[in-house]
This record gives C-alpha cells, sequence and structure tokens, in this order.
C-alpha cells in the first residue's frame, strides 16, 4: 500500500492569517471604530506563547520579527483587521454606569480555524478610545504580567478564561500611583461580550439592538440553541450554567476576582479581565484582594451570590424576550447547579468520586480547622494524597492537632468504606488539587525582575503554571506559603 503523507494544514504568518471582524459588521451603536495608538518608542517583545498562536495556527517563527512587536504594540496594523472598541455598560459595586467600554482595549479582528473555533484578538493597552473617560488608555508592564500569567495560569488549572498571545512593552512612561512603563497585552476570546453589554441596550431602550446582540451570541457561539422553542431564554440557561460552573471552578481553586462588576462578566462564562485579581493562600473563607473594595463586596466567599446578581441583571436584559417567570426559573436553576457543581469538586478533591453528606460534613470541618490554623490551602490539598494512607506531615500545620487528628481519623474512615477500585486514585487527586498557584508575591517578583528588564522568572512561572498538577523538579521553592511582607498583599485597580 502506498505510503499516505498525513495532510498539515500549513501554518499562518501574519500576513496570511484569515482575519475577519464580525462584531465590526454589527451596527454601528455596537461599538466605534479605532485605530492603536503607537507608543513613542517601538516595541521590544516580552513574551510570547506559543500554545496561544497554536490556537490561531500561527506559526510561531513569525514571533521573531520586529514586525510581531510592532504589530502586537498597536505600531503596524495587522493585515486585514478592521479594529473596534467595544461598547458596553455595567454595575460597578452595585451601581449601574452607562457609559462604559473598552477605554484601553481594541479588537483587532477574528480569526477562524479549520475545526471552526473562533477566536478574537485584542490588544489592550494600545491607546484611548471614545470609552476611554479620563483614563490614558495605557496599561502598565505590571498588571500585563499578572493577566498574562495568570490567564495561563487558570488555562493550566482546566477554568475557562480569556488566553494571552504576547506581552510586548517600551520604556514610555505611565503614571499611575507612580511613574510605571507601557506594556500591551495580547488578549483572546472567542468572544467579549460581556453582560454590560447586553445592560447597555436594555437601559437605553434599544430593543432592537438588544435582540440583535442576542441573535449575534447565539449564532456565533451557541448554535445549538436556535433548535429551542425560545432560543433566548435557552441562552439565558446556558450562561446561567455556565456561569455556576465557573464560580464552582473559582472557589474550589481559591481564586478571587477582585471586581465582579457585570462589565467584567463574560457571557461565555469566561474568567474575563484579570485586575486585583488575588489565589487564597491562607484560608481565610472572607478574603479582600482588592484594596479598593472596601465594603468587601467582593469578598471570596460572597462571589457566588454576587454571580446570581450579576445573572439577575444580565435576566433583566432579555426581559423583552421572555416572560419573567421564565427568567425567574433560570436564575433559581443557578443556586443548585453552583452548589452540586462545588460540592462535587471539593469531594474529588478530598478524593471521594462523588460528593455525598458524609464527604461534605468532613469538607465542613476540614475548612473550619483550616480557617482557625490560617493554613495554606493549595499546599493542605496536595497533601491530601498522602494523608490519606499514612503521612502525617501536614498535621503540623493546624493548632489543635488533637482536633486535627479526630478529623483525620474520619477522613480515613470514610475514604476506607469508600475503598476506590481505581489503582490510580492518588494520581487522581494530585490531578485534582494543584501543587502550583500564582502567589501574589511570586507574582511581584516576576514583576519587579521585569522591570528591571531581567524577563527570566516571567518564563519561569509562566512554564510551572501553565501545568500545576505537575511536580516540576528543582522548583519546590514556589509553592512557598508567602514570607512575613507578602502575606496581606492587596492589589488596586490603578493597572
Ligand atoms: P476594569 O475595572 O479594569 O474592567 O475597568 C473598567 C473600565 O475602565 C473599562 O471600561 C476599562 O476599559 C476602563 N479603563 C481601565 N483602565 C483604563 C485606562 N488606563 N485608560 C482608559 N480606560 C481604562
Ligand atoms: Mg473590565
Amino acid at each position: 500500500m502506498a505510503f499516505q503523507p498525513v495532510q498539515h494544514l500549513a501554518m499562518h504568518t501574519l500576513d496570511t492569517l484569515p482575519l475577519t471582524n464580525s462584531f465590526a459588521a454589527l451596527p454601528a451603536a455596537f461599538h466605534a471604530r479605532v485605530q492603536p495608538t503607537p507608543l513613542m518608542q517601538p516595541a521590544q517583545l516580552i513574551h510570547f506563547n506559543p500554545a496561544a498562536a497554536a490556537l490561531l495556527n500561527l506559526d510561531p517563527a513569525s514571533a521573531a520579527e520586529q514586525g510581531f512587536a510592532d504589530i502586537f504594540s498597536g505600531r503596524q496594523a495587522l493585515p486585514g483587521a478592521d479594529p473596534v472598541a467595544m461598547r458596553y455598560a455595567g454595575h460597578q459595586f452595585g451601581h449601574y454606569v452607562a457609559q462604559l467600554g473598552d477605554g484601553r482595549a481594541i479588537v483587532l479582528g477574528e480569526t477562524t480555524t479549520a475545526d471552526g473555533e473562533r477566536w478574537e484578538i485584542q490588544l489592550k493597552g494600545a491607546g484611548q478610545t471614545p470609552y476611554s473617560r479620563d483614563g490614558d488608555g495605557r496599561a502598565v508592564l505590571r498588571s500585563t504580567i499578572r493577566e498574562y500569567l495568570c490567564s495561563e495560569a487558570m488555562h493550566g488549572l482546566g477554568i475557562p478564561t480569556t488566553r494571552a498571545l504576547c506581552i510586548t512593552g517600551t520604556d514610555d512612561e505611565v503614571y499611575r500611583e507612580q511613574i510605571e512603563t507601557a506594556a500591551v497585552l495580547t488578549r483572546l476570546a472567542p468572544s467579549h461580550v460581556r453582560f454590560g453589554s447586553f445592560e447597555l441596550f436594555f437601559y437605553n431602550n434599544l430593543h432592537d439592538e438588544l435582540r440583535a446582540l442576542a441573535d449575534y451570541v447565539i449564532d456565533h457561539h451557541f448554535p445549538a440553541l436556535r433548535d429551542a422553542q425560545n432560543p433566548y431564554i435557552a441562552l439565558l440557561q446556558t450562561v446561567v450554567e455556565r456561569t455556576a460552573q465557573l464560580l464552582s471552578q473559582w472557589q474550589a481553586v481559591g481564586f478571587a476576582h477582585g471586581v465582579m462588576n457585570t462589565d467584567n462578566m463574560s457571557v461565555l462564562g469566561l474568567t474575563l479581565d484579570y485586575g486585583p485579581f488575588g489565589f487564597m493562600e491562607s484560608w481565610q473563607p472572607g478574603f479582600v484582594c482588592n484594596h479598593s473594595d472596601y465594603h468587601g463586596r467582593y469578598a471570596f466567599d460572597k462571589q457566588p451570590q454576587v454571580a446570581l446578581f450579576n445573572l439577575s441583571c444580565f435576566a433583566q436584559t432579555l426581559l423583552p424576550m421572555m416572560d419573567v417567570d421564565a427568567a425567574k426559573a433560570a436564575l433559581e436553576s443557578f443556586q443548585p447547579a453552583y452548589e452540586r457543581a462545588y460540592s462535587d469538586r471539593m469531594a474529588r478533591k478530598l478524593g471521594f468520586a462523588a460528593a455525598s453528606p458524609a464527604s461534605d460534613a468532613l469538607l465542613t470541618e476540614l475548612l473550619a480547622q483550616m480557617a482557625d490554623s490560617g493554613t495554606d490551602y493549595t499546599n493542605l490539598f496536595r497533601s491530601l494524597a498522602t494523608l490519606a494512607t499514612g503521612e502525617t506531615s501536614a498535621r503540623d500545620r493546624f493548632i489543635d492537632r488533637e482536633r486535627f487528628d479526630r478529623w483525620l481519623a474520619d477522613y480515613r474512615a470514610l475514604l476506607a468504606r469508600h475503598t476506590r477500585t481505581d489503582p490510580d486514585w492518588q494520581a487522581e487527586m494530585r490531578r485534582t488539587n494543584p501543587k502550583y498557584i500564582l502567589r501574589n508575591y511570586l507574582a511581584q517578583a516576576a514583576i519587579e525582575q521585569a522591570q528591571a528588564k531581567d524577563f527570566a522568572e516571567v518564563d519561569r512561572l509562566f512554564t510551572i503554571l501553565r501545568s500545576p498538577f505537575d511536580e516540576h523538579p528543582g522548583m519546590e521553592r514556589y509553592t512557598a506559603p508567602p514570607p512575613d511582607w507578602a502575606k496581606n498583599i492587596q492589589v488596586s485597580c490603578s493597572s
């Protein structure tokens, strides 16, 4: 038989990347056409993500050329681009704000892969837009590194998120609380449409545009919903379900978003807009990562209920297309869907195949002891796989050791009753309890080195965090709880 070579699709260069912009093709009320404003100095490519390039079927070799940094810093046009800033509104800290939109982000276009996946390519920090209000349209290197590392870390953790193709940067000065330097993040997502995109049209009584937006989201992202009796109800149900799943993942991994305004909530259920986020280190359910969040509105343990508030804002915008009972029913499915998903995830983190009242009780008691002792959340769960079968060093992480011993006896007894037939169950636990998370102090160290033009630490963190469940020999120090100076880092919004 003749040898049949495997047909590989040729990879694209930036000149051949097929580019359309379906969002730009929507009516003028949806966006503003705006070109990126070049930085004063030519930009340097600070980091490049080959896995994200692969999503676009873009040849990673293109990153070696100066033209790549020129395009992804906004100095040169991406061939075929039709750049727009998206318009939206939103509830910020509970208050409706009518005048929002991409103040420093510009969607260049979208590319559709051979298997029909769409990826919007967006520059974040590429200059002012009509929605910049008082902002300068720029992003600083610090916040760009945080978003870049965290979005890849979330992807590595299996959590839906926007992705990032690269960071470019220059010495151009940007004024925040101090002088910093400018950078541009190239962000990728199937769509950047937010709950706030719907609120814009609802509150302005633009019902035709509202319906056009819903149709756009359904046709481009949820085509199967077209067959539903009322596709808009099906859309709402899908967004509720995806948001419940997303929140269960955030809570299970200890991720605090920090600014869960409705303009930062993706209708695709992606983690969107990384600002003052933080991963839980020492377990404190009321953890507030955003230092401007004076009342703890977005505290870690409030996130699921904030998600429900945000979903109600979203559901309200769809009322012109459905009756109120259908909207209520969809919203009522959030809490049970979230609770089921969270319990199941936590049961699996404990090593059980599914949640049960007994596993829920064990979890509650473990978390209560962790709160009393300030135990490191990630490290403790990572150690459970060996704790389950005899190793007991995790005991030292608790103040009341007798109470912990009682818990451990109950835990082992329940595990024994659920004798796992899967010989690989401890490895399975390690696939659900990450070893590495983006600790704030690690991000801070990488940022400070990058500000001194050494990007090696960004690269090291990037490599570890892309596969956070693996061991990474020699990288043990990246699992250390924060040093004293970094225990209570809160991050500001000024990014
Ligand atoms: P965020 O809380 O980061 O999602 O930002 C809220 C709004 O402020 C969004 O519409 C952003 O586009 C806008 N924004 C944030 N920073 C800037 C900036 N430096 N220049 C212009 N607009 C900004
Ligand atoms: Mg935002």
